[in-house]
């Protein structure tokens, strides 16, 4: 009779059992990154707020399952396969699994350190050659985009774009570029660009000196909201700084996994903003979800460059959406009617990413003739996702028609919202639906409601 005594078998789920060899075995993901992770108790909690998990009930496309694979390959007990990467990959990044967890596992930063692993070792060499341009040659560079920019405007407008439709049905070019084609965004007429100044002076009782992140996409697709920022930060007693030598904030660039990229345009932005005059801000006011929850990062991004960490820090300190900052000082503008039935979208990347959640629905109830109709889920991802839409094509659709569902189910006539990606993501599956409802951006109902007190 043996008397060997047996180790308990080791359950991946158990963190009694399942204790790594050592951290980053494999220089996967850095320490820092990997006792993030290790917090995740595999208490399952997370399951029912993820939008993949939802769509398909696979475990590895869960915020756990990803956790799971993650340290596996971390710790060499898994190859960081063609199958690993893909459920990495069909993540959004929404962090709704971080509003859920009881052990506070940062999930996004955990994301964004394996995706970073994975270009560095893994990506293929046709990968990290539209990676670099996109995010070293292109984004950084606003001449650079804008000039990209007139030319998508010149195509947007031409008969080019329902060619490429009618080839697609007929099978002539890939579906796939048809469907791309129909998810960009439509350019703005005219692109905004910051005053030769870089002030836009408050009207009425000056308050305070804001600095605005214009941002890269913004200008071009949503030139309208910006000057609607604008407009309702001056009317609201503000003197509106925007810098002309800022770039685009590097969400995206982290979202893909260029780390290096991310961080050289967060120095580019504290060097801007530092220029004119950060600390007589009192606020860096930001009207897109996506970027202000990277813009609140920056002090985590540079916190190894001795020379920008404690600035960064200082920078990220200042940002706020612009509907947390309206509510923080409080609204001064007079407004007027707005005779709208909305329902609101919660940006993920505000409420997941920045815990804003309240302040756009206090802002809405300030307008007379607003009448909000809450939308079922309204905090679970639309399928936007920054360029998720564009990779992930199948899942972002099978996310979206679950979020168009809920929207009709509150028969709203508009669908509000604080971020470009929700609103471009929102706007085409009601397009494609037939549907007589539109999506807008907070501060342009704001506009609307104080244009409307002005003439009366
Ligand atoms: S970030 Fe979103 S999609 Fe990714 S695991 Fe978390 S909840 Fe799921
Ligand atoms: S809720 Fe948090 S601790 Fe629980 S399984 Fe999800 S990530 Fe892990």
């Amino acid at each position: 009779m043996s008397t060997a005594t047996h180790a308990p078998p080791i359950d991946p789920y158990d963190p009694l059992t399942h204790v790594p060899p050592s951290p980053g075995l494999q220089g996967f993901i850095g320490e820092e990154d990997y006792e993030a992770l290790v917090k995740c108790v595999h208490c399952g909690l997370c399951l029912n707020e993820c939008p993949t998990y939802r769509a398909n009930g696979l475990e590895p496309d869960s915020p756990r399952g990803r956790l799971y694979l993650i340290r596996a390959v971390a710790e060499g007990t898994l190859p960081l396969s063609d199958e690993v990467e893909h459920h990495l990959d069909q993540c959004l990044v929404c962090r709704a699994c971080e509003t859920a967890c009881p052990s506070n596992v940062q999930f996004g930063q955990v994301m964004e350190a394996a995706r970073h692993a994975i270009l560095e070792t893994k990506a293929t060499p046709q990968r990290r050659l539209l990676t670099a341009l996109a995010f070293r040659h292109l984004f950084p560079h606003p001449r650079r985009l804008e000039l990209v920019g007139r030319l998508v405007r010149w195509y947007q407008r031409s008969p080019f774009p329902a060619l490429v439709q009618r080839a697609a049905r007929a099978g002539i070019v890939p579906r796939r570029l048809a469907v791309m084609e129909r998810m960009a965004p439509r350019l703005s007429d005219a692109f905004f660009s910051a005053p030769p100044t870089a002030v836009v002076p408050a009207t009425g009782p000056r308050r305070f000196a804001v600095g605005m992140v214009s941002g890269c996409i913004m200008p071009l697709a949503f030139a309208p909201t910006n000057h609607a920022t604008v407009r309702v930060l001056s009317a609201n007693g503000c003197d509106v700084v925007i810098p002309p030598t800022q770039r685009c904030c590097g969400a995206l660039a982290s979202h893909a996994g260029d780390e290096d990229s991310a961080a050289s345009m967060a120095r580019a932005n504290i060097d801007a903003f530092e220029a004119h005059g950060l600390d007589r801000l009192e606020s860096i006011v930001i009207n897109s979800a996506g970027c202000g929850a990277q813009l609140k990062g920056y002090g985590h991004l540079l916190r190894h460059d001795p020379a920008y960490a404690m600035r960064a820090q200082s920078f990220a300190a200042k940002v706020e959406d612009v509907a947390e900052f309206l509510v923080r000082v409080g609204v001064t503008a007079n407004l007027g009617p707005v005779h709208r039935t909305v329902t609101y979208q919660d940006a993920c990347h505000l409420v997941h990413g920045q815990g804003v959640r309240a302040q756009p629905r206090e802002l809405l109830a300030l307008i007379p003739g607003i009448s909000l109709v809450e939308m079922r889920d309204s905090t679970r991802c639309c399928g936007s996702a920054g360029i998720y839409n564009i990779l992930q094509p199948e899942m972002s659709a099978t996310i979206l028609e679950a979020k168009l569902d809920n929207v009709c189910a509150t028969a709203a006539t508009c669908v509000v919202a604080s971020n470009p990606g929700c609103l471009l993501q929102i706007n085409m599956g009601l397009r494609e639906r037939g549907l007589e409802l539109d999506g807008k951006h907070l501060v342009d109902i704001l506009d609307e409601s104080i244009t409307a007190a002005a003439s009366v």
